[in-house]
């Protein structure tokens, strides 16, 4: 029998009237960080994936065996499974949709221009295709974070495009971290699967067979309680990020120290320990525009999700706030003066800039006068396009010769053990705004810098908290 493989609280059945075939012949739409890293792994399991985006340039990289993304180990898994003749690219879904039974929506949703909904042109169009261009049974895998009612539409959709077409829609959302993306869909916390049919729940146990095999929890549910999932579990870790971002504008107004706050918080097993640590605010391609897209939902129904509304403004909030301290570290005035600034990514090992807090704060600096000098290891390729105005430069101690000020945004693991010491001495006037905690203001002024400030902790020679 095959169900000794499925965990006890997975709704698979154990069904055997569908044959089973454990090798899958899978296509992807889209090869952004889900979709690419998706196929990658996928293929890793053994089936057989194609990956298809409609950008030319990222399709011609992939051929020619480059990354369009930065992914620690994403290059040595694609490599590996190219050479096995399981991973593929293709610009045209026409071109590789015979006898792929299970297609994934891996497009983005970002946030519709104006209203804050998640717009759903990618994910309609690529579903469009679909059911234009398949023949036989489908299963069509929304992997794309979607607002709660998304895949009941794309089911009319496709039926409404192609009424014979026989398929079944499955809700498939995605929780891995840019970064760790790798490790996260071969280690998932669980795997959420809205589904509603028996022919494509067995599709998909054999699609994640190595994970069933490995005891991963299965969370089965209908369509619309699986995009809940995907938005509630966003905005809820946005939720902590902020609350804790807000408990250190506290600490800073009444002497305490942040850092030994989330670790006696953290250390409760009902609150645990991660996104627990105060920053410059939550940015990154998903939770600015999935708790928007939560607060629309809610709108929309009569229901207005109160918190996540309050979460939002609370991390604009913080983001200016990070301007304040930049401001009040440097006497009151920007003008004329040169800010160093280290990471602009809205976190280490990822090129991902979509809503860091860099892109607010540093076109605030300028906008105060100040002259930037940018330091970012991965960050520069898709951030000269988005920055303008600021130079880029290799590295920290170049940067910061004869600088006014440093300013540490994001904590890449380069950023973590500079010599402070020689930073200091090189700059005009050495100040510091550690917005990531990485220091302490006695390594600052051990280091000969004359003014120093974090977040939610001790500072010196600032005007601010
Ligand atoms: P992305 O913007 O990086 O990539 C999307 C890709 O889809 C692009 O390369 C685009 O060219 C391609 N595309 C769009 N329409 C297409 C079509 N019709 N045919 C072929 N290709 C098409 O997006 P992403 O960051 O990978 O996110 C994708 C989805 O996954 C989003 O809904 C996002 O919310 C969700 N998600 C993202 C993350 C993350 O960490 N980035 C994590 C979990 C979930």
């Amino acid at each position: 029998s095959t169900s000794i493989y499925y965990k006890k609280n997975c709704k698979f059945e154990n069904n055997h009237h569908f044959k089973r075939q454990l090798n899958m012949k899978i296509a992807i739409i889209g090869t952004g960080y889900v979709g690419l890293v998706s196929g990658i792994c996928f293929s890793d399991f053994g089936h057989d994936v194609v990956c298809v985006d409609k950008d030319p340039r990222k399709i011609e990289m992939l051929k020619n065996g480059d990354i369009p993304i930065y992914e620690p180990g994403l290059d040595t898994l694609m490599a590996r499974n190219v050479d096995a003749d399981r991973l593929s690219f293709s610009l045209d879904l026409a071109d590789v949709i015979d006898g792929a039974g299970v297609i994934f929506i891996a497009v983005g949703t970002p946030t519709r221009r104006g209203d804050g909904h998640a717009d759903l042109t990618y994910v309609m169009a690529a579903a469009e295709e679909i059911a234009l261009l398949a023949r036989d049974y489908t299963v069509v895998v929304t992997k794309s974070t979607v607002p709660v009612g998304t895949n009941r539409l794309l089911e009319k959709t496709i039926r409404a495009a192609n009424p014979s077409l026989d398929f079944d829609v499955v809700s498939n959302p995605e929780f891995l971290r840019e970064g760790a993306a790798i490790e996260d869909f071969m280690k998932p916390d669980r795997i959420v699967l809205g589904v509603e049919s028996n022919r494509a729940k067995e599709v998909m146990h054999n699609i994640y067979r190595p994970l069933y095999l490995r005891d991963f929890p299965i969370v089965a549910t209908d369509l619309e309680s699986a995009e809940i999932i995907k938005y509630a579990s966003n905005a809820f870790l946005a939720t902590k990020i902020t609350f804790i971002n807000e408990i250190s504008a506290l600490c800073e107004s009444v002497g305490a120290d942040i850092k030994q706050v989330s670790k006696g918080m953290g250390l409760d097993g009902r609150i645990g320990n991660k996104f627990l640590h105060a920053g410059p605010g939550y940015g990154g391609s998903c939770f600015p525009k999935d708790t928007t897209a939560l607060a629309r939902i809610g709108q929309d129904n009569g229901v207005p999700m109160q918190i996540t509304e309050t979460v939002i403004k609370v991390n604009e909030q913080t983001k200016k706030r990070m301007f304040d301290k930049i401001l009040a570290i440097c006497d009151g005035t920007l003008s004329g003066k040169t800010v160093t600034i280290l990471g602009v990514t809205f976190k280490p090992n990822t090129d991902d800039r979509r809503d860091a807090p860099a892109l607010t704060i540093l076109p605030a600096l300028i906008s105060a006068g100040a002259k930037l000098l940018v330091v970012d290891p991965q960050g520069k390729r898709e951030g000269e396009a988005l920055l303008p105005g600021v130079d880029w430069v290799e590295d920290a101690y170049t940067a910061a010769c004869g600088a006014d000020l440093l300013v540490i945004l994001t904590e890449w693991n380069e950023f973590r053990a500079l010599d402070l010491k020689k930073l200091a001495s090189s700059m005009t006037s050495p100040r510091m705004a550690d917005l990531r905690n990485i220091y302490s203001a006695k390594d600052a002024e051990l280091a000969g810098f004359e003014a120093y400030d974090s977040i939610g902790r001790a500072s010196f020679g600032t005007t601010d908290g």
